[in-house]
């Protein structure tokens, strides 16, 4: 738990992007939305690898991923799992987990990957996934307890949907949906070394962006994984 003082100090967090488009204004109204004492900086893919370099690690407190980076090289890998394995938090949104195609290490990190292609993985073979656009669909939260979800109700969301992508098996599932053309686990929380992770599937744009409960659950994720530290 986190002392009095400590609760109401800001949370830097550091949103990596790059790898793909999104609506800059409208995600930037969120993070600013999110509440007074979270504060935020964007950093872009490929330069964006620096922050992950310990002389930097001091700079922000909670990384946020929104990337769907591919290139990286073997030194990047082991400064970009170290940040996190030695207690960096993150909340990793979207199509950052479709990222990486080539680097199964990061897969372990967030739990989850989208795969492009036929992939074997852990001795089993995934097949390509898929996605669909503008979708209504529900939202169910499976612990209204849990720290992230709290507060929380089912709720309907219009977002894009992935099926077929790899969850770890032993995360905490958040948030599931029996909207047939998703994989059911939507939102899950595991660790990674010393650090708290959180994965949210929903992301894509506008819509989710302005969802007051999207807003409720990334707020509540970069809390908890904050808190954790
Ligand atoms: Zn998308």
């Amino acid at each position: 738990m986190l002392s009095a003082s400590e609760a109401s100090k800001p949370i830097r967090i550091l949103v990596i992007t790059g790898g793909h488009d999104y609506n800059k204004d409208e995600f930037n109204n969120m993070l600013s939305s999110l509440a007074p004492e979270i504060t935020y900086q964007i950093a872009e893919l490929p330069s964006a690898f620096k922050m992950f370099r310990p002389d930097n690690r001091n700079k922000y407190d909670v990384l946020v991923f929104y990337h769907m980076w591919q290139t990286i090289s073997e030194e990047q890998t082991k400064v970009f799992a170290d940040c996190i394995s030695q207690g960096k938090p993150l909340v990793v949104l979207h199509h950052s987990i479709c990222a990486y195609d080539n680097w199964p290490e990061y897969w372990n990190i967030i739990g989850g990957k989208y795969f492009h292609k036929e992939t074997t993985f852990k001795g089993k073979v995934y097949q390509p996934c898929s996605y669909i656009h503008d979708l209504h669909f529900n939202v169910k939260i499976t612990n209204p307890k849990n720290p992230v979800t709290k507060g929380l109700q089912d709720f309907e969301i219009f977002d894009e949907t992935y099926k077929g992508y790899y969850v770890e098996d032993g995360v905490t599932p958040l948030l599931t949906t029996n909207e047939p053309s998703s994989t059911p686990i939507i939102g899950w929380t595991k660790t990674y070394g010393k650090a708290r992770v959180v994965v949210l599937q929903s992301g894509h744009d506008v819509p989710t962006f302005e969802n007051p409960s999207f807003r409720k659950l990334l707020k509540q994720a970069i809390e908890y994984v904050y808190s954790g530290k």
